[in-house]
């Protein structure tokens, strides 16, 4: 019984109460407001200059690209004005030592050179037309050629923008690390590897992911309103919504349009309370953070996202397999004293290995209600090298493993409702879906991930039953990609007022 019970002091730690959400959205509008004031806060609430999101008319074709935490995608998107889309695109890893490359221009030329191969793939017309004259879009014929495809960069690290397309990166996230970057402007940097390589391609937008998503969302499926907030739970976390612009005090540097009275702020919420006012903190985040490119800082996102969970996971199960008096996935026959062989886990197995398990097996886990777990078991030998995995074994693993997991969707909500209630949408008397555009590997992958959203939005202090039930979260898929289109066509149609 030992397992059982050291299993649920375990699970116990990540209680995230219904007091604690409470605390935390009180808190969360607390920091939004200060990032509203000032620079230099924990959540930076960062100006987009984008006053408006679309509303399905929307039509053209264009590029885009994404860096995220995870891999680099390039797509053209032919909008087709109907709230439809096509989208075309190509998708590779981003190699590890990229992340943490010496400069900032091995990453771009990288980035240049996938955008490349793209094009000769899938829009040679484009390219030969351009190559042929030799042309960079930096030149001034280069720039108003019809070949010159407006491309919309999805760069989903916080960045302080100065314009549509200009912005300078103020810290790497998730486990990027290249410090020569750091204050350089993005767009610039990726404008000039393109230009290297004579692409018929102007960067036209700079945009981070939840921007595009809440641009995506829009479109896709436009009510009276549109979205008021875009969401990533993947590999990393973040919202951006639509402030008004009356509550923005910080200055602003750049040009933008006043008409809508509105602007989309992009929240950078994983470092919500680096302070640690109100989130949770267990040892094992403790160990987690200090071990991490970026300790101190995106501690909401620690606790929130995809990276995290599994290492997460991973600390919290190295204890239970140190513990001498708990037996777990321990091999019966075996007397040694060093306790990893005292283990059926197979010495290479990455379980032993920092930011070793994948978010993936906690979803598996989630998912199987079998009585035996076969699924699990099997996927604990296959993935975790585990030898024949009990079934009391892979029944803490799952308890653990959601434990982590109900915490990070309790989390996800008090930033949900947080933002909400700042709009002010809930209180307006009409009975008019708060929309919300969410994407990325937990909410599309984790079973039951909105469901624990939604239970915990119930208990919320100006939400409640009534208000859950107007909040519509929906998955905005390849959101990022169509909403960076819609942002250069935006982007493209102030240009041409300034050029003409
Ligand atoms: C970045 C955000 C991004 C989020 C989701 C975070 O680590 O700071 O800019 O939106 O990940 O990709
Ligand atoms: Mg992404």
């Amino acid at each position: 019984m030992a397992l059982e019970a050291q299993t649920k002091s375990i699970v116990a730690q990540f209680d995230y109460t219904d007091e604690d959400v409470n605390k935390g959205v009180k808190e969360f509008l607390r920091q939004m407001g200060e990032g509203l004031e000032k620079d230099g806060t924990s959540m930076s609430q960062i100006p987009t200059y984008v006053t408006a999101v679309p509303n399905g008319t929307e039509k053209g074709l264009y590029m885009a690209v994404d860096l995220g935490g995870t891999n680099f995608r390039v797509c053209s998107i032919q909008l087709n004005g109907d709230t439809t889309f096509n989208l075309t695109y190509t998708k590779v890893a981003i190699p590890k030592e990229l992340m943490v490359a010496k400069t900032a221009q091995q990453l771009f030329a990288f980035l240049a050179k996938q955008i490349e191969l793209f094009l000769r793939t899938h829009h040679e017309e484009h390219f030969e037309a351009h190559v042929r004259r030799r042309l960079t879009v930096s030149s001034p014929d280069g720039y108003m050629d019809e070949n010159v495809f407006r491309l919309g960069f999805t760069f989903s690290f916080p960045v302080q923008q100065s314009g549509i397309n200009k912005g300078t990166l103020i810290r790497w996230t998730k486990g990027f690390d290249i410090p020569d970057a750091i204050g350089k402007d993005v767009c610039a940097l990726l404008q000039i590897e393109i230009d290297r390589l004579h692409l018929p391609v102007r960067v036209a937008a700079l945009v981070n992911d939840t921007v595009g998503t809440l641009m995506a969302r829009s479109y896709t499926s436009p009510g009276k309103t549109g979205a008021v907030l875009g969401a990533i739970f993947g590999t990393g976390t973040n919202g951006a919504y639509i402030e008004k612009l009356e509550n923005l005090k910080k200055p602003l540097t750049g040009e933008y349009d006043k008409s809508t009275g509105d602007m989309v702020i992009n929240t950078e919420w994983g470092s919500f309370d680096n302070q640690l006012n109100v989130l949770p903190n267990t040892s094992w985040d403790i160990q987690l953070d200090k071990s991490s490119v970026n300790p101190g800082i995106q501690m909401y996102e620690k606790r929130v996202s995809g990276m995290f969970l599994g290492e997460i996971l991973r600390l919290a199960l190295l204890d239970l397999l140190k513990d001498p008096k708990v037996s777990f996935f321990k091999d019966e026959n075996s007397s040694s004293n060093d306790w990893k062989s005292t283990t059926n886990i197979a010495e290479d197995s990455s379980i032993y290995t920092e930011w070793g398990i994948d978010t993936a097996i906690m979803s598996v886990a989630a998912a199987d209600n079998t009585p035996e777990l076969s699924v699990l078991r099997q996927e604990l030998e296959s993935t975790l090298h585990i030898h024949s995995p009990a079934h009391d074994d892979a029944e803490a693993f799952k308890a653990i493993a959601g434990a982590v997991a109900r915490r990070a969707a309790r989390l996800a909500a008090v930033a949900i409702a947080a933002v909400v209630l700042q709009t002010g949408q809930l209180s307006a008397s009409n009975d008019e879906p708060v929309d919300i555009g969410v994407d990325g590997s937990l909410v599309e992958h984790y079973p039951y991930f909105r469901e624990m959203i939604y239970e915990a939005l119930r208990i919320i202090d100006g939400v409640g039953e009534e208000g859950a039930k107007r909040i519509r979260i929906g998955v905005a898929k390849d959101g990022s990609g169509v909403g960076a289109a819609l942002i250069a066509l935006v982007a493209a149609g102030m240009e041409k007022s300034t050029t003409t």
